[in-house]
């Protein structure tokens, strides 16, 4: 709930449409201006209260006291040479959080985070070794995606328009639902947030699987990072999230959630060489989630610093993929996006100091 009664002034980055409501009910001012306020933040994107010019400078005044907008700034562009973006992003206490943009033929896509540093230890994952800082707010989380819409406007004389959003950055959403489910809310209302469909935006998990309605129900897609085709070889790569519910407990889950008509799951697996990428492997998946309306997202580990695991080679990888599909299972091989700015799956999380270093000169 918002600190409406609290000293510090309210972020309306942070509020939902009812929430705002409430709020607006509380200044005794007329309903309409819920959705008015929101679509100058939204769809006009305003980042000052003076700039809501349809709100008489009496009104305005009076909200600037009690409420303002925490944009967060973007303080770091890193380029990959494969056209990937990564943004290092400042919040409002001096934090910094990491959000890609991918750009692909027809769509743009942003990779948000929902935590700074994550409170899981899966092996292969750079933002680990973090530990968790803290939760991002709603505000936090959708203010990403504004931060990168307003770099493209500046940036590009026809500036295109971010078409989906992922929560695969720093973080695991589903630990942080409340906020996440916040700025979901904002980010597919159509006549005063972003109006995005949800079929254009997917949370990524490592598995908490009592929050999997919640998304679901929210109507947009969930990505399910198994990695694993044994109950053993997940607990050695996700230790955290096997031990909040094992790989079998897990498949349950999926089997029995009601997706919509016409709707699948994803199951992201990222490949470790000679840890969980053997044919063996690849036939352990196919029959364990036979079923489970789904498709499988094959990522080859992206190199981090200090890690034991190493990339598999393009052979087993093809020869994994094809066995999936030899057993009517879905299955892409996710293309490695922006490695030489550390702005890949599980690659977040680097110091900017790091990163700085490891920039090709
Ligand atoms: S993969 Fe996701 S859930 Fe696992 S440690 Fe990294 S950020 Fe956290």
């Amino acid at each position: 709930m918002p600190p409406f009664a609290s000293k510090e002034k309210l972020d309306l980055l942070s509020i939902t449409k009812p929430e705002m409501e409430r709020f607006i009910h509380l200044q005794g001012w007329k309903p309409y201006r819920a959705e008015q306020i929101l679509r100058w933040i939204y769809q006009r994107n305003v980042t000052q209260i003076n700039d809501m010019t349809d709100l008489s400078i009496h009104d305005r005044t009076h909200l600037g006291f009690i409420a303002t907008i925490k944009r967060p700034t973007i303080t770091t562009v890193l380029q990959s040479q494969d056209g990937t973006a990564k943004f290092l992003i400042q919040l409002h206490d001096g934090a910094t959080v990491e959000t890609v943009l991918i750009p692909e033929r027809d769509r743009r896509t942003v990779c948000i985070s929902t935590q700074i540093g994550c409170s899981l230890d899966c092996r292969f994952c750079l933002t680990a070794k973090l530990g968790l800082k803290r939760n991002l707010n709603a505000g936090e989380i959708i203010g990403q995606f504004l931060s990168v819409q307003d770099y493209l406007e500046k940036t590009y004389k026809t500036p295109p328009r971010l078409t989906n959003v992922v929560m695969m950055g720093m973080g695991e959403p589903l630990a942080n639902i409340e906020p996440v489910r916040a700025a979901i809310q904002n980010m597919i209302h159509g006549r005063c947030g972003l109006g995005l469909s949800p079929r254009r935006i997917t949370i990524s998990t490592a598995g908490i699987p009592n929050k999997f309605r919640d998304i679901v129900e929210l109507g947009v897609n969930l990505a399910v990072s198994l990695n694993a085709s044994t109950n053993e070889q997940r607990r050695t790569i996700m230790p955290a999230a096997n031990k909040i519910c094992p790989l079998p407990e897990l498949l349950d889950v999926c089997r029995s959630l009601p997706l919509p008509h016409r709707r699948r799951l994803t199951f992201e697996y990222v490949l470790l060489r000679g840890v969980n990428d053997s044919p063996q492997d690849a036939v352990r998946l196919a029959r364990s989630i036979r079923g489970i309306p789904c498709m499988v997202n094959l990522i080859p580990f992206n190199e981090i610093p200090r890690s034991s695991y190493a990339k598999p080679d393009e052979a087993t990888v093809l020869a994994f993929q094809n066995i999936l599909i030899r057993q009517n299972i879905d299955t892409y091989l996710r293309k490695s996006k922006g490695p030489d700015v550390f702005g890949a799956c599980g690659q977040l999380g680097a110091s900017t100091r790091e990163l700085l270093c490891t920039m090709p000169k």
